[in-house]
């Protein structure tokens, strides 16, 4: 066996330790050493014994061998290390998939200690009576006070709920809990705890028994010898949440824990409280509100063992439980479990890493899979559950495709069809609820020129700026503003006017056309406030509203029962995204979209606008067929060598020297040519990214694909080594992106 050379980082408290040193590993410990051992080497001037982490492996140095100096001894292997030693396991697994600093890995894997600060906390208790409370309600709902009868509604089902709780989740001003206690239905009481969000005392009332369907899925997935990873397509509606919830319960009947991942935007109360009723106070949740002190907590209380079960979004994955036996990750397809940040680590993937060093399970939930996992599991490295029926019997919706060409032809201008007009017009009648969704990502149309074609760009970037109703324009990617212009700046004709519909044109031609309807639309301007995303959302629960309008930002995760009609306006826009994506991402939308029509007892109905109406990405949807949009989808990534059919990473650089930014990539592109791998990988570029230019700064972007991650993984570390130690691309930044 050839010499074997370690590198470790040497202390982790140090802030050096970006760096890795490198060691000789002595031939009879060649066959024991992994990466993630801790291990003990000497260190320094006095070669004093010091704690290190094994990140890498390799068969090669770059250091004189003759001034090396050999491991020491393993202190502990990896199948005995302690929970904190296998998230450093992790963070080097990030570091070497995913390109980054090892510091900025570890950063991410371990939060920083702040100083634990005790802190008091108000909770509001209910003083009446369940009678009293009930009598209290009805004469509130008479009297038509909506935020009273939230609160009280709450306080009767739970007796007590802390008062953030109630303020951000049930958005109550304080006046509100002010008036209500004095007049003696609640009061309010400060206990000194450990910060929990949320603290109640619920365990045992919990009652609801799995169906056979659901019993099949939970059974298989705990059975599984074979498989560390499930994949769960069901339906919205087809109870995943309880699979999920009794996996959680077995997990920690075995005295191990869980943490379950879900998009933030999902974190509703109704979902928090479905966990507290069963779990009580073994389980912690944390959430884009909760300060890094309060965070820290929550993981404090994870390692001492005080809960067993973490809620939160992407960076949850990171609890520091010691016997993590099961990792659910729900709506397994959304964008946010890909970290914007280095390094550009998806959730999916380190979520199997982990479960890997811990011997744990993961289940991945979602009605519209991603094409990754659906691929994995179709072959065969997940295991594939399918759930079709929707757990309380309801119907799917109805869907309707109009032709928007057609609408045209038949002399209807409009944005709302004929038939969208009538449905709406019937389902005001009957008193039902309605939302209209915008699959656009501009929140207003652009301001462009008739007579020379000219679009008002914004100065700093490559797009155009979007004109508000205050009479301004601004750019949504780096902020700048300006006063709309009255005449061309650039053939100073007076014929300049908006393009492209935004929420705010639908809002108005919606209340022309029905005068007396009740209208909310929730976009960017609606939403700037803080909570204004809540309040919008629980005024329309509160059917304070007939019709939402809005945008993604209305689709996912929230329950409308009186909902009976959704509008989906323009459905095609985002299908001309330069993106290999964005079909994946108009099918999930627009699944997710209809999947809000009659969610209560009455069955819903939703129509489709298009200007494509035969693309697959839209036929599919109406049909609610994931299976035969994947395989027409996947059709085309083999064809044209897209992930899931190939791997492909991404080399984005940024740089405010054009000309320089381009040398810089060129050479990258060189320096692979002549890499003996070069035969294995396919390399495209360097172009300008979608948008050229934000703030300033040219973007361009190099994608490199390959059937074998291995190898892309190499090519990385080869080139970040290379950009590190050259002078020429210290003035500019180059960052990775694996997609999975
Ligand atoms: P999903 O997570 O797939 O959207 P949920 O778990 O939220 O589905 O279930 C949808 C609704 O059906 C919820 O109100 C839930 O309480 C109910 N439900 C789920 N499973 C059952 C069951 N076995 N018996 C009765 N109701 C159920
Ligand atoms: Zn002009
Ligand atoms: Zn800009």
């Amino acid at each position: 066996m050839g010499q074997l050379y370690a590198n470790i980082i040497v202390d982790i408290s140090q802030e050096k330790l970006d760096r890795t040193f490198s060691y000789l590993v002595p031939e009879t410990m060649q066959n024991l050493i992994h990466i993630g051992d801790v291990v003990e080497v000497p260190f320094g001037k006095g070669n004093r014994l010091t704690k290190g982490y094994v990140v890498e492996l390799t068969g090669t140095t770059q250091y004189q061998i003759s001034k090396m100096k050999p491991v020491q001894e393993i202190l502990v292997g990896t199948d005995q290390t302690t929970g904190e030693d296998r998230l450093i396991a992790l963070a080097a697994w990030m570091r070497n998939t995913y390109g980054s600093t090892m510091i900025q890995a570890l950063k991410t894997v371990i939060p920083i200690k702040k100083k634990i600060r005790q802190k008091e906390r108000k909770t509001l208790i209910l003083l009446l009576s369940d009678a009293e409370a009930e009598e209290k309600l009805r004469f509130y709902a008479k009297k038509n006070q909506k935020a009273r009868y939230r609160l009280l509604e709450a306080l009767l089902e739970e007796k007590e709920i802390p008062y953030e709780l109630a303020v951000g989740k049930l958005n109550l001003s304080a006046s509100v809990i002010r008036t209500m206690a004095e007049q003696g239905i609640l009061k309010t009481e400060s206990v000194l705890v450990y910060r929990n969000p949320l603290h109640q005392k619920h365990q045992g009332a919990y009652n609801i028994a799995l169906n056979e369907e659901q019993r099949k899925v939970v059974d298989g997935i705990w059975n599984d010898k074979v498989h560390r990873t499930s994949l769960l397509h069901g339906v919205t509606g087809s109870g995943k949440t309880e699979v999920y919830m009794e996996l959680i319960a077995r997990t920690v009947a075995q005295q191990r824990q869980a943490i379950v991942l879900i998009p933030e935007i999902s974190l509703t109360y109704q979902t928090v409280m479905r966990f507290y009723r069963r779990f009580g106070e073994r389980i912690s949740i944390i959430h884009s509100r909760l300060s890094a002190g309060e965070k820290y907590d929550q993981f404090q209380r994870a390692q001492n063992g005080d809960i067993d079960i973490m809620i939160g979004p992407r960076s949850a994955l990171f609890t520091p439980f010691s016997r993590l036996g099961l990792i659910i990750i729900d709506e397994e397809h959304e964008p946010s479990y890909k970290s914007e940040t280095t390094p550009r680590y998806h959730a999916r993937e380190t979520a199997i890493e982990r479960a890997k060093l811990e011997g744990a399970k993961v289940v991945l939930g979602s009605a519209t899979p991603s094409l990754e996992a659906y691929y994995r599991a179709k072959q065969g490295k997940y295991a594939l559950y399918t759930m079709t029926k929707r757990a309380r019997g309801s119907a799917l919706p109805d869907v309707e495709i109009v032709d928007m060409r057609e609408e045209l032809r038949n002399g209807n201008r409009s944005v709302i069809s004929q038939s969208l007009k009538e449905a709406m017009t019937e389902k005001l009648q009957a008193k039902e609820q309605m939302m209209l969704f915008l699959n656009r990502r501009g929140y207003a149309g652009f301001l462009s020129c008739r007579s020379c074609g000219h679009v008002v760009m914004c100065p700093h970037c490559d797009v155009s700026l979007s004109v508000h109703n205050h009479g301004r324009m601004v750019c949504h990617y780096c902020g700048y503003e300006a006063k709309k212009p009255v005449v061309c700046p650039k053939c100073g004709s007076t014929f300049i006017s908006t393009f492209g519909t935004g929420t705010q044109q639908v809002e108005q031609v919606v209340k022309k056309m029905f005068p007396e309807a009740g209208v909310l639309r929730m976009d960017m301007d609606t939403t700037r406030e803080k909570d204004g995303h809540e309040k919008i959302l629980a005024a329309f629960q509160n059917q304070e509203a007939d019709i939402l309008i809005g945008t993604q930002m209305i689709v996912k995760g929230h329950d409308f029962p009186n909902v009976t009609l959704v509008g989906i306006l323009a459905a095609d826009l985002s299908l001309y995204a330069q993106d290999y994506k964005a079909g994946e991402r108009t099918f999930q939308l627009l699944t997710q979209a209809a999947g809000r029509a009659g969610r209560g007892e009455k069955s819903g109905n939703v129509i489709i606008q298009s200007y494509d109406p035969e693309h697959y990405c839209i036929t599919a949807a109406s049909r609610q067929d994931y299976c035969g949009f994947y395989e027409e989808e996947m059709s085309y990534r083999m064809l044209a060598g897209y992930p899931p059919a190939v791997y492909m990473m991404s080399l984005h650089g940024t740089g405010k020297d054009e000309a320089h930014l381009q040398t810089a990539m060129d050479y990258l592109v060189k320096m692979m040519q002549r890499m003996p791998e070069s035969a294995r990988i396919r390399v495209l570029g360097p172009t300008a990214e979608s948008i050229g230019k934000i703030q300033d700064e040219y973007r361009k972007v190099i994608y490199i694909k390959g059937e074998d991650l291995q190898i892309l993984t190499g090519i990385k570390n080869k080139l970040e080594k290379y950009i590190k130690m050259n002078e020429g691309y210290r003035t500019v930044q180059i960052q990775f992106d694996l997609e999975n």
